[in-house]
């Protein structure tokens, strides 16, 4: 009898434990923090002095490919200026496949998502892949539209297209070989036209396809109460936003803008991390990054921005520097070029660790 009471009481105990197990494990993974940790007014300051750590960092980043060009020791010859523009592809693409691509995969495959359409389905890829290809059109058609509007009539012969690109190319190539000292008027006079409308569109199209993960990490880390986790995430997403300044800044260096241009370019990026910490203070006590629809639009435009990344990095970047006439003429200044890539795609891939 005593045996059997025991039984009962067991199985008893197990049929109320388990639904809570159950029930504290699914929720709580998708409801707020909970901890020692979680101060409000703790982590408030945090968040200021986060604020302009990030903002000076973000500025110092982008900025340190653009000095590269000014400081006449630097760049000597412009094989400083090839390995600079490398080394920013290498972060660009290390931030794509790195950074963007898993937060969309981790966001989409959320356990707080429900199991039907988002677990039967890699929406991540999909969206990237089809963000790629829209990358890939809209390259091509603004490249045809712009070739046909500068060409000598209204309708313009592929030959003779490709004539004036590859005479565009062959001067770029005479004047960067045409001893140190051809820099500024001689490569400017010779390097408008196609590619340098091309560099600006790439650069600005990068600039708007960072952003998104400068503003989710920035958001996140607004949003949290968490005073043990944010010190380590300051120091971290300094040097996060500080690494992909330079990757933008490289960029921003061969668009060839001007001051103003560039300053605007520079500021803007510099804010956006702080502009998503603001915000996520300002939204602390509505945003909920497990709620379904942060999860699903971060998700989303993760996956569309990794996409774009990715097809930016390898085609407009890397592609176009490691088989253009510059870096064809010489292995040597390839195999630098190809350290350089390494190195800031492996810094950025590090970074991913943290943010
Ligand atoms: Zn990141």
């Amino acid at each position: 009898m005593a045996a059997s009471s025991t039984l009962l009481r067991l199985i008893s105990i197990f049929f109320i434990l388990i639904p809570q197990v159950v029930l504290s494990v699914a929720p709580e993974k998708c409801s707020s923090e909970s901890g020692d940790c979680i101060n409000k007014s703790k982590a408030l300051p945090l968040k200021i002095i986060a604020i302009a750590a990030i903002l000076v960092t973000s500025m110092v980043g982008v900025c340190l490919p653009l000095v590269t060009r000014s400081v006449p020791a630097l760049s000597p010859d412009r094989n400083v200026f090839v390995i600079v523009k490398c080394f920013a592809a290498g972060i660009i693409l290390a931030t794509g496949f790195m950074h963007v691509l898993p937060d969309s995969f981790d966001m989409l495959t959320s356990g707080c998502l429900p199991e039907k359409p988002w677990h039967v389905f890699p929406f991540t890829g999909f969206v990237a892949m089809l963000s790629a290809i829209g990358t890939l059109m809209v390259d091509s058609m603004a490249t045809s539209v712009y070739s046909r509007k500068n060409g000598t009539g209204g309708v313009v012969l592929p030959e003779s297209t490709e004539v004036a690109q590859s005479a565009v190319e062959g001067d770029r190539d005479g004047g960067a070989r045409g001893g140190g000292g051809a820099s500024g008027g001689h490569f400017h006079g010779h390097h408008h036209g196609a590619q340098l409308l091309r560099y600006r569109v790439v650069a600005m199209v990068l600039e708007l396809g960072i952003i998104v993960h400068s503003v989710v990490i920035g958001l996140s880390m607004g949003a949290s109460n968490n005073t043990c986790t944010i010190k380590p995430l300051v120091a971290a997403l300094c040097f996060h936003q500080m690494f992909e300044g330079m990757g933008l800044g490289g960029c921003i260096l061969q668009a060839e803008y001007k001051l103003l241009k560039k300053a605007v370019m520079a500021f803007f990026f510099s804010v956006t991390t702080p502009f998503g910490v603001v915000l996520g203070i300002a939204l602390s006590n509505t945003y909920k990054e497990n709620s379904p629809t942060a999860l699903i639009t971060v998700g989303i435009l993760n996956a569309s921005s990794a996409g774009l990344l990715i097809y930016m990095a390898l085609v407009d970047l890397l592609s176009s520097d490691f088989m253009g006439p510059k870096l064809q003429g010489t292995i040597k200044l390839q195999i630098k070029s190809y350290a350089a890539v390494l190195l800031g795609a492996g810094g950025m891939s590090l970074l991913a660790v943290w943010a």
